[in-house]
C-alpha cells in the first residue's frame, strides 16, 4: 500500500498547468496568472499629497509661527499652474500633484487660513506628506510571476497598470460520475434499499470551491456498460472523477471499466483513513480518479489528491491547503495502523494560546455529519493518541471565521 505522499507524487508528477487564455480582468479573480506582470508604469506617476493642506517649502517652516502668500490651488485631477516660490503656499488636496518648488505639504489642521494668507503653526520637513513618485511601483519592476494566484489585491494592481485583459490557465473541466445500483437521484424519494446520492453533489461543490468547472455525469448503475457508456460522456473533460465501485467486491467494476476504456491505472490503495481505495490513472492523456463510495472518504480524498491536482493543472503556483499546527483539547486517537486524517474543529484557545484541535465526533467514513462540523483534517499516525494538550498537525480546508472579534 503506498503512503499519501507516494500516492500524491505519483499523481502530481502526471499533471500539468493546462493552457493559458486571456480573459478580461473582471472574470480573472481566482484563476492563475499565466504571465510575467512588469509594471509599465511608475505609481504614483508624479509626486502628490497624502493630505489635503498646503503646498510649501519646507524651508520657510523652520520658524514658526510664519505667514505665507497662497497663490493658487490644485486639486486632485488638476495640474499646477504655477511654482511655489519662497514665502509662498498653494493650497493642495488629497492626491493633486506637487507643484514645482514645493518640497512638502503641511496638514490643514496646523494651520490658520486669512484672506489671501495662510499661517502655518507646525514646522514640516522636506517631503512631508508627499507620496513620491514611484514609490509603490517604478517602471521594470516585476510584480507577479507566472503561477500567482488572482485575488482581489492582485486584481486592483493589475487594472493600476493598465491591463484590461490578462493571461491564466484554463479552468479544468472536471467530469463527475456516482456509481451504485443503490443510488437515488435528487427529486426521487429513495425507493426500497435506495439512498440518497450525496457524492455527485459534495463533489460538485468541492470541484467548483477548487476553482475548477465540474460537470455531473450523473449515476451508473453497478454494470460495466452503463458505466463506460458515461465515461463516454466525460471523454471531453480534463478529469474524470467516478466514486464508489472501486474496493474488492463483486460489484466493484470502475477499474475494470476504466481500464476497458483504455486507461492506465498508475496507482490503487493507499493507506489511510478514511478511504483507503482510489484509482489513479490515465485516460486519452486526461487524469482519472476512482474515489471510494462512502461520501467521508470520497471527500477526503478529494481533498488530498484530487484538489492539488486541479490546482496544478489550473496553473496555481501553491497548490496545497494550508496547515497549521494545534493543541489536542482532548485526547485524538486514531486506531488501526493507517494513518488518520481526522475530523475536527479549530478554535482559538483563550489568552494567546494558539489553536485548539477536537474531534468533531464519530469518524465513521459515512458520517457525513461531523465533515460538516469540522474545519480540517487532523493528521495522526497510525496506532497513535495524541493526549490532550499536545500538539497535532491540521490541514484547513475552511476559511475559518469566529462569531465575534
Ligand atoms: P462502494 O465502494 O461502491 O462499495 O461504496 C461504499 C459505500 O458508499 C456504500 O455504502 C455505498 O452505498 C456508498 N455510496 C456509494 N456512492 C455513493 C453516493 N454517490 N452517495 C452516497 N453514498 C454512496
Ligand atoms: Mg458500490
Amino acid at each position: 500500500m503506498l503512503t499519501v505522499e507516494e500516492a500524491l507524487e505519483q499523481i502530481l508528477s502526471r499533471v500539468k498547468p493546462l493552457p493559458a487564455e486571456r480573459v478580461p480582468l473582471m472574470d480573472a479573480l481566482g484563476r492563475a496568472l499565466a504571465e510575467p506582470i512588469v509594471s509599465g508604469r511608475e505609481i504614483p506617476p508624479w509626486a502628490n499629497s497624502s493630505m489635503d493642506g498646503y503646498a510649501v517649502r519646507a524651508s520657510d517652516t523652520a520658524r514658526v509661527p510664519v505667514k505665507l502668500v497662497v497663490v493658487g490651488t490644485v486639486t486632485a485631477g488638476a495640474v499646477p499652474s504655477r511654482a511655489v516660490g519662497a514665502g509662498e503656499a498653494i493650497r493642495i488636496f488629497t492626491g493633486a500633484p506637487l507643484p514645482p518648488g514645493a518640497d512638502a505639504v503641511i496638514p490643514q489642521e496646523d494651520t490658520d487660513a486669512v484672506d489671501g494668507h495662510v499661517t502655518l503653526n507646525a514646522s514640516v520637513s522636506v517631503g512631508a506628506y508627499v507620496r513620491p513618485r514611484g514609490e509603490d511601483l517604478r517602471v521594470g519592476e516585476t510584480v507577479l510571476t507566472p503561477g500567482a494566484a488572482l485575488g482581489p489585491a492582485e486584481i486592483g494592481l493589475l487594472a493600476t497598470l493598465g491591463h484590461a485583459q490578462v493571461r491564466v490557465h484554463r479552468r479544468p473541466r472536471v467530469a463527475i460520475l456516482s456509481t451504485g445500483n443503490e443510488l437515488a437521484e435528487l427529486g426521487r424519494e429513495p425507493g426500497p434499499g435506495q439512498i440518497p446520492n450525496t457524492n455527485s453533489y459534495s463533489l460538485f461543490a468541492q470541484v467548483l470551491e477548487a476553482g475548477a468547472e465540474p460537470i455531473n455525469l450523473g449515476i451508473a448503475g453497478d454494470h460495466l456498460d452503463s458505466i463506460a457508456e458515461r465515461l463516454r460522456w466525460g471523454g471531453g473533460a480534463d478529469v474524470l472523477l467516478s466514486s464508489a465501485g472501486v474496493s474488492v467486491g463483486d460489484l466493484d467494476l470502475v477499474k475494470t471499466a476504466l481500464r476497458r476504456a483504455g486507461a492506465e491505472l498508475h496507482l490503487w490503495q493507499v493507506s489511510m483513513r478514511p478511504g483507503k481505495p482510489i484509482t489513479f490513472g490515465s485516460l486519452a492523456g486526461h487524469a482519472v480518479f476512482g474515489l471510494p463510495g462512502n461520501p467521508v472518504s470520497a471527500m477526503v480524498t478529494f481533498e488530498l489528491f484530487v484538489r492539488p491536482a486541479l490546482r496544478r493543472l489550473s496553473g496555481f503556483g501553491a497548490i496545497h491547503r494550508v496547515r497549521l499546527r494545534a493543541r489536542a483539547l482532548a485526547p485524538i486517537p486514531n486506531p488501526g495502523f493507517r494513518r488518520g486524517y481526522l475530523r475536527v474543529t479549530l478554535d482559538r484557545v483563550a489568552g494567546g494560546g494558539g489553536w485548539g484541535a477536537r474531534l468533531t465526533g464519530d469518524q465513521g467514513s459515512a458520517i457525513l455529519t461531523s465533515m460538516v462540523r469540522a474545519d480540517g483534517l487532523a493528521v495522526v499516525q497510525g496506532d497513535t493518541t495524541v493526549a490532550a494538550g499536545d500538539e497535532v498537525e491540521v490541514i484547513v480546508f475552511r476559511g475559518l471565521a469566529v462569531q465575534d472579534v
